[in-house]
């Protein structure tokens, strides 16, 4: 019989990951703090859950992927948390963007319940979600993981065991610095391409095949010429993890130099009120900067 499943937090991501799992067969219990975000996915066959207590009390591997590390913590240590309803050989999965130092404390409480857990942070964005097509960074132990694995494979398409409990939040944190360039890159790029005047169209057509081309330009570029905000990441998110390597950066001494400067400029956005607008609106703070606008009509 396969694993019985809980999933915690039915956001852009969370959705589309619950969907894939009652896709592969999965039987799937889920819980989200607006009960009425789970209505959709109870249409397509999940069962209800009345908290994340319940859910862990009726499943097997619990999934939690809500947006930062206090949600974390109080979705499985709070009250009426995972914690309240796990049992020995219960496993949790943590598919959050979270503080790696925070995940060790969390894995140590859930260890001495007699629970396991992994970290298992993903990349993709809310496309890979959908499809079933993320990229899944997974820190724990080996026999967890190997358990976790057709779970994963309902979700993901690369899953890499990158080491022990906290390890899969630091190689995520590297996935984000690169993440975070590339869309500077693309916003310099484009502002660039729309001052010199020339068909934003043909310039993407002409870069986007060629060593110049990336996930984010291919997905983000055509939104923001479209001058289309909706996330598939929104800037509140992506700020938090920026932060989060800024942290985790000054922990380790090492200079994160052009992260550093993305962080203010996404502070500046965030001032503005701009907070719940995908990530690729970071181009609005270099327009703020020269005034010129992309996708407007040329000059
Ligand atoms: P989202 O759409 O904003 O959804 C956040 C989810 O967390 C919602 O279900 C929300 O519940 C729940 N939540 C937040 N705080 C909570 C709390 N204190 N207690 C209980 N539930 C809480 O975010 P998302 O884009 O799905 O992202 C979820 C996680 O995946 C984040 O850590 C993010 O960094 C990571 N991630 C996102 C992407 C992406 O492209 N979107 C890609 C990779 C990783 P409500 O519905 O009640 O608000």
């Amino acid at each position: 019989m396969s694993e019985r499943i809980g999933f915690v937090g039915l956001g852009i991501m969370g959705r589309g990951m619950a969907r894939n799992l009652l896709k592969n067969g999965f039987s799937v219990r889920v819980w989200n703090r607006t009960a009425s975000r789970s209505e959709e996915l109870a249409a397509e066959g999940a069962v209800i859950g009345s908290s994340p207590a319940d859910v862990a009390s009726h499943c097997d591997v619990i999934i939690t992927c809500v947006s930062d590390t206090p949600d974390v913590q109080a979705v499985i240590l709070g009250e009426n948390g995972i914690i309240h309803g796990a049992q020995a050989g219960s496993l949790v999965i943590d598919m959050s963007t979270i503080s790696p130092q925070a995940t060790l404390e969390i894995a140590a409480q859930l260890n001495a319940v007699g629970a396991q857990m992994l970290d298992a942070p993903v990349s993709g964005g809310s496309e890979g979600a959908a499809r079933g097509t993320l990229s899944i960074m997974v820190g724990g132990d080996a026999a967890d993981v190997e358990r976790a694995m057709p779970v994963f494979q309902a979700m993901g398409k690369t899953i890499t065991h990158v080491g022990g409990q906290g390890a899969g939040q630091t190689v995520k944190l590297v996935n984000q610095i690169l993440v975070v360039g590339n869309c500077l890159a693309m916003c310099e790029a484009l502002l660039f391409a729309q001052a010199g005047g020339v068909d934003l169209e043909k310039c993407l057509a002409a870069v986007t095949g060629g060593a110049a081309g990336s996930w984010m330009l291919a997905n983000r570029g055509p939104q923001i010429m479209r001058r289309d905000w909706r996330p598939g990441f929104t800037i509140d998110l992506q700020q938090k993890d920026v932060r989060l390597i800024m942290k985790e950066a000054d922990a380790l001494g090492v200079p994160v130099l052009a992260t550093g400067l993305i962080f203010n400029l996404y502070r500046t956005l965030q001032e503005k009120g701009l907070g719940a607008e995908g990530n690729h609106a970071l181009v609005k703070a270099l327009e703020n900067l020269s005034g010129v606008t992309v996708g407007s009509e040329a000059k």
